[in-house]
């Protein structure tokens, strides 16, 4: 075995050097044909034949090209490899060293070998699978031969390698000098064709990618996109058949949804099974392609039945996660012709279409929920967005305020009078009072009492309730109000109303009359000497006689106010001796209980009506004390404070007990007129309350809760020190205002 080695020199400077052999003469004519060639297929063959049928000693040719797995055959000529060699032949990659061709690539220069026994043995060392490949082609040349390997480079870049395997005992025909020359026009061909396949392939893939993109964009639902995009993969695959298999995270589970070119029977193996139990469960469980012949024990075997050799698995990903499987199936060529850099863009676009058509479904199915829900309430449900407009409004809604159609464009601040919503007196209400003013200014409000006065001048009355709708990161985005009509309930509490004015109208004067004998005789009672049997009896006379002239009077204040006729008489008082005297009153009746009175100065002059806030402050003291368990504290607390809204002196008046709290959604309810907590047995008509803020409001000032359940309430009542005129609309609560001052 000899080795032949010309001197390294690259083509650039061979094409330079002066070539004027009739040879090489011949060869460029020939090499004209080669360079008008691009397509890979068409030129690679060409190529081979060429060396086979011009170079008569030559009685193999064999092409090898580099690639990122090592050396590739890609062509042959002048010798047959039988089919059964063939598909090891085409799957051999040679390293660096292996092999003639892998010696000159190593090298990057001409190998030139001789031997008298056989291809084989001058191949050297590889590895097994190549050494068998070898020796079956060398069983198909004769033993004593040459082997020539050509380096192909096309400018700095190696592409490959020309082998050719001649008789030992003739000449080529070629010098190596100008063979060198022609591996220079055959590595540009070559490389020329590889540039034209490479733009072909991302032309290909670019027209695939539209396709799928097409189909995905004018597909109606899930089922008509993946049928679409699986028509569409299988027109640009070699593949027979395929099927598009959905995955379902919460079950674990694969559904066939879409196949072509196959049964579904075929497809059982992926159709409703767990995805540990299928074929293409690695692709799943990793989100890597799968690219194998079909196998029985994969539970393969009705495609096998079926025609099918081998199978390309390709996750759907939409981001990281698999939303399903691409399968397709075909002959054992299958695994080499699938196109993986075209396909996995594809795959990863399906894979979100699914997760968003997911998405969209389940959204759906949400907001079709949310609508059945909203429009079962039998209150009118309303949202509006940040900006006051209205995005949502229920059927109750639309029959409640008697609108056709509610106004979804306006901000409905900018229009107060579209509803013409009024408050109890009938004044329209400002921006600032309407219900989703309120919520959006991020008010939570229970039973705000409204009127609107309709075309044929009859009332309604409405009570709302609101809320903001406030996101993740605590800002308001809109607002909810639901409300009802309360006409009837409204108009039976006028009439009570009338009714209880005229009964405590007659019953003041009789009883004031009892009560003035009541007290005489109980006097009598207590100055007699001897034994003093009717006290008792006339003690609870008294007493009971002078609560209800309470309730009388609070019934008559009801109606004084309602008649407009509720007037003050304004004069300076020390408000702190005021709640001194009115402890000093209840503390009989607050037996064990401890009344503490705490001041930060011994004189807080305030100017009001004394007779009402002694009124207010009895009322304040007295429920404390009825709600209160019996050995408990309740602190009354006066000290200076400002009004923040217009930033005059006030005086803060804070009753705390340690009773059982009024939640959120009654603090509003219980200052309504007659309201009473359900399941309270203390007695009362649910006035004093009422009564209190309607003092203090017309006192200009303002009255308010903070308790929560089971800890106790504190009533707080905000005095301005000086009193000026007032219109009514400044009465309205400004509760959540004021808290804030605080
Ligand atoms: P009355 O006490 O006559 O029922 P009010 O108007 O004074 O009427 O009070 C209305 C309702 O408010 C009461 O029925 C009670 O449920 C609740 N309430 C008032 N003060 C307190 C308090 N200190 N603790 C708990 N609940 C109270």
């Amino acid at each position: 075995m000899t080795e032949h080695q010309p001197e390294l020199s690259t083509s650039d400077q061979m094409i330079e050097r002066t070539v004027s052999s009739e040879g090489i003469q011949r060869w460029l004519k020939i090499s004209a044909a080669w360079l008008a060639l691009q397509e890979p297929e068409h030129l690679f063959p060409t190529l081979v034949a060429s060396f086979a049928e011009h170079l008569p000693p030559v009685r193999a040719v064999m092409l090898w090209l580099v690639t990122t797995g090592g050396l590739q055959p890609v062509a042959h000529a002048g010798f047959t490899i039988p089919s059964a060699i063939s598909e090891h032949w085409l799957r051999v990659r040679l390293q660096p060293g292996e092999g003639a061709a892998g010696l000159a690539w190593q090298r990057e220069t001409v190998i030139q070998q001789h031997g008298e026994h056989g291809y084989r043995e001058l191949q050297g060392i590889a590895s097994p699978q190549t050494q068998t490949v070898f020796q079956a082609i060398g069983d198909l040349l004769p033993r004593s031969l040459m082997v020539t390997a050509v380096p192909l480079r096309a400018g700095h870049t190696l592409v490959g390698v020309l082998e050719l395997v001649s008789n030992a005992s003739e000449p080529l025909g070629i010098e190596m000098t100008d063979f060198e020359v022609i591996a220079g026009i055959v590595a540009a061909a070559i490389r020329n064709a590889q540039l034209y396949d490479e733009l072909r392939r991302s032309h290909q893939r670019l027209k695939a990618f539209d396709a799928v993109v097409t189909s995905i964009s004018t597909a109606a639902d899930l089922p008509d996109l993946v049928q679409s995009v699986l028509t569409v993969v299988l027109e640009l695959t070699p593949a027979q058949s395929g099927a598009l298999l959905i995955f379902d995270p919460a079950q674990e589970r694969l559904q066939v949804s879409a196949w072509c070119n196959i049964e579904l029977t075929t497809l059982s193996c992926f159709d409703q099974v767990s995805v540990d139990a299928s074929p293409c469960a690695e692709v799943v469980r990793y989100g890597q392609p799968a690219f194998r012949p079909l196998l029985d024990e994969h539970g393969e075997s009705a495609l096998i039945e079926a025609g099918m050799a081998a199978a390309a698995y390709l996750p759907l990903l939409a981001g990281g996660t698999v939303t399903g499987v691409l399968a397709l199936f075909g002959d054992i060529d299958l695994t080499k012709a699938i196109d993986k850099d075209m396909l996995m863009p594809i795959c990863n676009q399906v894979g979100f279409a699914i997760a968003n058509v997911r998405l969209y479904e389940d959204s759906q199915h949400e907001r079709r929920k949310f609508h059945t829900v909203i429009e079962s309430i039998a209150e009118g449900v309303l949202l509006c967005d940040r900006y006051g407009r209205l995005t949502l409004a229920n059927q109750a809604a639309h029959d409640l305020l008697s609108c056709a159609t509610l106004s979804f464009e306006t901000p409905l601040a900018t229009v107060p009078d579209l509803y013409d919503l009024r408050d109890l007196d009938g004044n329209a209400l400002t921006p600032d009072d309407l219900p989703f003013t309120r919520a959006l200014r991020g008010e939570t409000f229970y039973d705000y009492r409204v009127m609107r006065c309709l075309p044929d001048n009859s009332e309604r009355f409405f009570s709302f309730s609101g809320a903001p709708a406030v996101n993740e990161q605590g800002e308001v985005e809109g607002a909810v109000i639901t409300f009802r009509d309360i006409t009837s309930t409204q108009k039976v509490q006028r009439a009570k109303d009338e009714f209880l004015a005229v009964a405590a109208h007659e019953l003041r004067s009789p009883l004031a009359a009892v009560r003035s004998y009541a007290d005489l005789l109980l006097r009598r009672e207590q100055q007699r000497e001897g034994d003093h049997r009717d006290l008792h009896g006339l003690t609870i006379l008294s007493q009971q006689v002078a609560h209800m002239l309470r309730l009388v009077d609070n019934l008559l204040d009801v109606s004084r106010l309602d008649a407009g006729q509720f007037d003050l008489q304004h004069q300076q008082v020390n408000l702190v001796g005021l709640a001194q005297q009115v402890i000093d009153q209840q503390r009989p009746s607050a037996g064990q209980r401890e009344l503490l009175l705490e001041t930060e100065s011994t004189e807080l002059i305030v100017t009001c009506d004394a007779m009402r806030i002694r009124q207010v402050l009895t009322n304040l003291i007295s429920n404390a004390i009825k709600y209160s368990p019996p050995d408990s504290v309740i602190g009354v607390r006066l000290r200076s404070a400002t009004l923040l809204h217009n930033n005059t002196p006030a005086v803060l008046i804070s009753v705390s007990d340690q009773g059982p709290g009024i939640p959120p959604e009654e603090q509003e309810r219980v200052f309504q007129r007659y309201y009473r907590a359900p399941g309270r047995r203390a007695e009362g008509l649910g006035l004093g309350l009422y009564l209190s803020r309607e003092i203090v409001q017309l006192h200009g000032g303002q009255i308010w809760i903070e308790s929560r359940e089971g800890q106790g309430s504190t009533f707080m009542v905000l005095l301005p020190v000086e009193q000026m005129q007032r219109s009514r609309t400044e009465r309205m609560n400004r509760s959540v205002e004021l808290s804030a001052e605080i």
